[in-house]
Formats: structure tokens, C-alpha cells, sequence
């Protein structure tokens, strides 16, 4: 018997994870896929927005400063690299300063601290290789840049290390009921009973929604895809650079990654399938030209990547945040699509307060820890650092990806984390392997080797991210069964 089961370990279901797991609560978190945060999570633009685009007077708005506000502390007492590097809206013609004018009123009116609008002269010299007809740009100072993978893997990780269960490949089918309340949930690996579950599951939540009784909320996935630049191009590219936005995005970025690599996206398509996460040649052609509206001299040559992320656009247009009167039991987190990563650490607190205002007892653990500490980075160590663990433990003499230099040591650290690295994607967003310009050509065959030898079992059963995804061809024999 669990006090709360969350669905969803995404961003906003391990945050909320990480502060329930403050108080003397049994906590349950649950998610279908085989790694925390494979779903929107992992497909994002990763800026932790300042609080100027949302309209006044929404959730959106509201947990976007909150949560902005509290970056500093969860990255730090998390080890989650994070950047305030503050963020720029460049002005493109003479019909964006009317545009950059309402953006900067609305940031006023949301509480945003420290906006400025600059002169086009002025932001063509913090960035050089801006457009000739850069006619001006807002500036947000309390805009920045985050590891958005370690952002939930992190939390997750604190919330496991202060008693969180959690459960991954469980996916919830439907909900227990006693007398029409919500008890708990019925998953594929059976059912488990809770005086209250949160729906924090992205994409999916207006489907948990509906299974519960409650109609009427839809999510419309929309598509955004990007480019992935290689290391090269950031010395082209010095800031955050958006677009003035259209009505339905924020138009195509350029901006640095917090790894040292440049992204270019995301476009934004309404489309029908929640799983639909391949890249088109439209999009991609879309991506490149809107970047190079700003940027006219990136190269093509620098993109060793491409991806998409789905946003899960509700029907509110806000983010719903709720606990419906019927069915008991339930608190329901839908439509968190950007700035839902920037939210998380917010929505998380907010989550806390109204379980415990609706009765559930938040007793204080003596114990609470609230610091994790991630696996070493050899590549951000002095030398005398390196040498040092090399010393400690020789597998952190051996390299196994050269781009982005991730030594056999981290591999195995990875591999018995708090929540282990079971899978080849899993892997990459804690370690980083395969992740720069030869995307894992070189080094694929030596980190399945490292996982199959830590894990007991054969490479062949290594999968991308869990399912029938295998790494390896099994041998022909066997898929003829
Ligand atoms: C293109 C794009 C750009 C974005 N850019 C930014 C940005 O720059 N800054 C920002 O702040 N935000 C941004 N966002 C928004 C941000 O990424 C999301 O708001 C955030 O990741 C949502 O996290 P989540 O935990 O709600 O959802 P998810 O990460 O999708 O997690 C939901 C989890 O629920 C699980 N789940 C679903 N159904 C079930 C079930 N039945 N049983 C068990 N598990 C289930 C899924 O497997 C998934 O892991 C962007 C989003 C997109 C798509």
C-alpha cells in the first residue's frame, strides 16, 4: 500500500517524486519506458525559459518564474550542469520591434526580472554572425541553459537514494476504485494500491484522464525537429538566440547546448500519433532555413544529428494542474508542454502543498538527503583530477569515446548508479558516449562489450531503449525461430 503513486518519470513525475520524498511517505514511481525520461523529457530545446511569453495570469507563467527561480538550488544540490547564460529574442525587419515591444511588456507584467531591449548595432556586436536586418532584440538575463536529461535522471536518482520506489517497464492500464475512488493503479505487471495516484504522464495524460471518468481534456502531440551541431560550430555561436514567435512556437532557435554543441529548431507540426518521432526532410529543410534567418553563415557540414520532440499541446492552451472533485484520490498534471521543464521544480512543490492541504500528512524525514552527486566527468577534470582517479581506479585511463572523451571508468559507474544504465540510450544521456561527431561509429562495439561484461548477460540482449529495440542482429537462425 502506497501513500502516492506518480505515473510518469519525465521531468515533472521525478521532481515531484524528489519532494514527496521529504516526508515520512510511501512513494511509488511508475513508468512505462525502460529509463526515467524517455519521453518529452528527452527531446526538448533544454533552455530554461526567463518568464516573458506565456500570458499573464497563467499556470504557464506563474511556475515558469517559479521555477526559473529555483534553478541555482536544484542544479546545485543535484550536480546537474546549468548555465544562467541568459537568453535573446532577435528582431528580424521592421515588423519584429512591435513584436519585441509586447514581448518585453508581457515579461514586465509576468515579474520577469532584468529585461532589456538592445539596439540591432548592440546585438550584432554580442553576436557577430547575426543577419545584416537584426533590427533590435530583448534581452532576459535570467534565461539559461541546462542538462535537460540529468535534470530528471538526477532527481530520480535523489528520490530513489530517500526511498522512492521505483518501477520502470510498468505501464498503468487503468485505475483500482473503491466505492468509484481512485485506490490505486492496474499495470501490466499487476495492480498497485495508493490513497492518492498523480498523472504526470506527458503525452499520455489526457488518455489516464479519460480512463478515470474524466472528459473533455485533450492533447494534440506537436512535432518540433531539430539539428544537433557539431562542437565547431559553438564558436560561431555565442548565445541563446530566439526568433520573434509565432502563435502557435517560438520559432527556430539557434542556440548553444550546456555540452558544447550548437541546436538549431524546433519546427512545430500538429500531428495525430504520440509516438511519432521520426525526422522528415520538409521539417529539417524548415529548421535549417529558419536558422540561417538568423544566422546566415552556419554550415551545413556541422550537423552530426537530427531528432523530434512531441509537445503535449492540451486543449486549455495552460498547463491543468488539478485535483477533480470526482473521482477521489487523484491529482492530475496535463498539457505540460513548454516551458514545462523550466516549471518542473515548481510544479513539483506546488504538487506537494496541494496533497498535503487535500490531508496527506507531511511529516518530515529526519533523514532526508537532499544532495546527489553525479558519476565523475572525466573530461571537466584538472589533471592532477584525472591522474588522481586513474590512480583510484585504471579504468578511468581508458577512453572509449573520443569525441567526447568517456573513459571506460564512467561506463561502469553508469552501469550501477542509483537507477543503472540498462540500456544503450540510458547510457548516453549519463555518460554521454556516442553523442559527438562519430555518434557512436567508434566506440558502439567496445561500450556494449563494458555493458554486457557489468550486466551478466549477452550483448545481444543490450537494447537502444528497452523492448525488442536489440543493439545486435540476433543470429538468423533464431529470428526464423
Ligand atoms: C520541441 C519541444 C521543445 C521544448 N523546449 C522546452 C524548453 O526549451 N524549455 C522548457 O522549459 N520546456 C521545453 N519543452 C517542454 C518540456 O520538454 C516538457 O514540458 C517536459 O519535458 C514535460 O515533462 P513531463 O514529465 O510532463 O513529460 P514526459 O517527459 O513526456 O514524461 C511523461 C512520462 O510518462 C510516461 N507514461 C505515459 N503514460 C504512461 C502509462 N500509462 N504508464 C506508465 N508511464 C506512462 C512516459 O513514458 C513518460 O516517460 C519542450 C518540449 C518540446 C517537445
Amino acid at each position: 500500500m502506497y501513500d502516492v503513486i506518480i505515473i510518469g518519470a519525465g521531468v515533472v513525475g521525478a521532481h515531484i517524486a524528489r519532494a514527496l520524498s521529504r516526508y515520512r511517505l510511501q512513494v511509488l514511481l511508475l513508468d512505462k519506458a525502460a529509463d526515467v525520461g524517455e519521453g518529452t523529457t528527452k527531446a526538448n530545446t533544454a533552455i530554461v525559459h526567463a518568464g516573458y511569453d506565456a500570458k499573464p495570469g497563467t499556470n504557464k507563467a506563474r511556475f515558469n518564474l517559479a521555477g526559473n527561480a529555483l534553478f541555482e538550488t536544484v542544479c546545485g544540490e543535484l550536480d546537474v550542469e546549468f548555465d544562467r547564460c541568459g537568453t535573446y529574442v532577435v528582431g528580424v525587419g521592421e515588423e519584429d520591434r512591435a513584436t519585441l515591444q509586447s514581448l518585453y511588456q508581457r515579461g514586465k507584467e509576468n515579474g520577469v526580472p532584468g529585461l532589456e531591449l538592445i539596439s540591432g548595432e548592440e546585438m550584432r556586436r554580442r553576436e557577430p554572425g547575426l543577419t545584416e536586418q537584426t533590427v533590435g532584440a530583448l534581452f532576459a538575463p535570467t534565461g539559461g541553459i541546462v542538462d535537460p536529461f540529468a535534470l530528471c535522471y538526477a532527481a530520480a536518482e535523489n528520490a530513489v537514494e530517500n526511498g522512492v520506489h521505483l518501477l520502470l517497464e510498468t505501464e498503468v492500464h487503468g485505475f483500482l476504485r473503491v466505492n468509484g475512488d481512485i485506490a490505486g493503479v492496474r499495470t501490466n505487471r499487476g495492480p498497485f494500491r495508493s490513497r492518492w495516484v498523480v498523472i504526470a504522464a506527458g503525452l499520455w495524460a489526457d488518455d489516464l484522464m479519460r480512463a478515470a471518468g474524466l472528459e473533455g481534456f485533450t492533447i494534440t502531440p506537436r512535432k518540433g525537429e531539430y539539428f544537433v551541431l557539431d562542437r565547431e560550430a559553438r564558436a560561431e555561436v555565442r548565445n541563446v538566440l530566439f526568433p520573434c514567435p509565432t502563435p502557435v512556437s517560438k520559432g527556430i532557435l539557434v542556440t548553444p547546448t550546456i555540452h558544447g554543441n550548437v541546436m538549431l529548431g524546433p519546427t512545430a507540426e500538429d500531428i495525430g500519433d504520440k509516438e511519432n518521432l521520426s525526422t522528415t526532410a520538409e521539417g529539417l529543410n524548415e529548421v535549417m532555413t529558419g536558422a540561417l534567418r538568423l544566422m546566415p553563415n552556419l554550415s551545413p557540414r556541422w550537423i552530426i544529428r537530427s531528432f523530434t520532440g512531441l509537445r503535449a499541446a492540451g486543449s486549455t492552451g495552460d498547463f491543468v494542474i488539478e485535483i477533480p472533485d470526482q473521482p477521489k484520490g487523484l491529482l492530475v498534471l496535463a498539457g505540460i508542454e513548454s516551458p514545462g521543464l523550466t516549471a518542473s521544480p515548481a510544479l513539483a512543490e506546488h504538487v506537494v502543498s496541494m496533497l498535503g492541504e487535500a490531508g496527506l500528512p507531511l511529516d518530515r524525514r529526519p533523514d532526508y538527503n537532499p544532495i546527489r552527486r553525479g558519476i565523475p566527468r572525466f573530461s571537466h577534470l584538472s589533471r592532477e583530477e584525472q591522474e588522481a582517479l586513474i590512480a583510484a581506479d585504471e579504468r578511468y585511463g581508458r577512453v572509449i569515446c573520443r569525441c567526447e572523451t568517456v573513459t571506460e571508468g564512467e561506463i561502469v559507474a553508469a552501469c550501477h548508479g542509483p537507477i543503472p544504465a540498462r540500456t544503450y540510450d540510458a547510457l548516453k544521456r549519463r555518460t554521454r558516449i556516442g553523442t559527438g561527431r562519430c555518434q557512436g561509429a567508434f566506440d558502439t562495439p567496445l561500450v556494449l562489450e563494458i555493458m554486457a561484461r557489468e550486466y551478466g548477460i549477452s550483448p545481444l540482449e543490450l537494447t537502444k531503449r528497452g523492448g525488442a529495440s536489440f543493439m545486435l542482429a540476433r543470429p538468423t537462425k533464431e529470428v526464423a525461430g
